[in-house]
């Protein structure tokens, strides 16, 4: 058994070496021995499975949305130089981060389309923020397709699970929207008319004639105004202070 393993990496160590040097010299290889030294097992350890879908996605959300701002909201990498906040529904009834990103996966799409997704507690808990794997990287939306696709590039994509032409987003979903929105508006500089909903963008009937994107703006501008949007300390409700509103620009 151990000589077939060290065999078998051998022949690994053959397939995955540089194509020239394995077409040139396949001949001229000594043959294979079986008590080489144990290093050579090393190479028949197979390597780590690609990551799993679940791991592709974060849920650095929190229980309590009020509590701060989430470390996983920050990238750690240079921001993309965003302008729109654009908002969808998921138009199922239930799912989250995972779901639409297996979902989309099977579409043959890259990975989660979304930056954000804020559950409904069915997958993930009422209000929960969910942060996508398109976040760290600061990657383009794959959420809202034009033909310039200008919403896609520097569009913040945020998708609230439900189907808001049948039911109303929660209150907790409403207010971990108008948080996050909030926070995002005003590291990015991004004024409330630059938060749209999908159908602003293009015909279709996303985010639901149930979601008032209406309120969104006005919560979030109203939170902004308040000096909480990024300020943990306010954020869990403390007094507010002066307005800074160097995001309404
Ligand atoms: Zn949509």
């Amino acid at each position: 058994m151990v000589q077939r393993l060290v065999f078998a990496g051998l022949m690994i160590l053959v397939g995955v070496g540089c194509q020239t040097t394995s077409q040139r010299s396949a001949s001229s290889l000594p043959a294979p021995t079986f008590d080489a030294p144990p290093v050579t097992l090393r190479a028949a350890v197979p390597p780590p499975p690609p990551a799993a879908p679940t791991q592709a996605v974060s849920a650095s959300g929190q229980a309590n949305p009020s509590s701060g701002v989430p470390r996983g909201w920050a990238p750690p990498v240079k921001a993309r130089p965003w302008r729109w906040i654009v908002i969808h529904h998921s138009a199922t009834d239930h799912g989250g981060a995972k779901a639409f990103d297996k979902m989309h996966r099977d579409k043959g799409w890259d990975e989660l389309g979304y930056h954000f997704v804020i559950g409904n507690g069915t997958d993930t808990p009422d209000g929960m923020v969910e942060v996508g794997s398109r976040w760290p990287k600061q990657k383009y939306g794959a959420h809202c397709k034009t033909p310039d696709n200008r919403y896609n590039e520097y569009g913040i994509g945020i998708c609230l699970v439900g189907n808001f032409d049948n039911t109303r987003p929660t209150p907790a979903q409403m207010k971990a929207l108008a948080r996050l929105t909030a926070y995002l508006m005003q590291t990015y500089r991004i004024p409330a008319s630059r938060v749209i909903g999908h159908g602003d963008a293009k015909p279709t009937d996303c985010p639901g004639h149930n979601m008032s994107v209406a309120s969104v703006r006005r919560m979030a501008q109203a939170i902004v105004d308040s000096g909480a949007a990024t300020d943990p300390a306010l954020a869990r409700g403390s007094a507010g202070s002066i307005g800074n509103a160097s995001a309404n620009q």
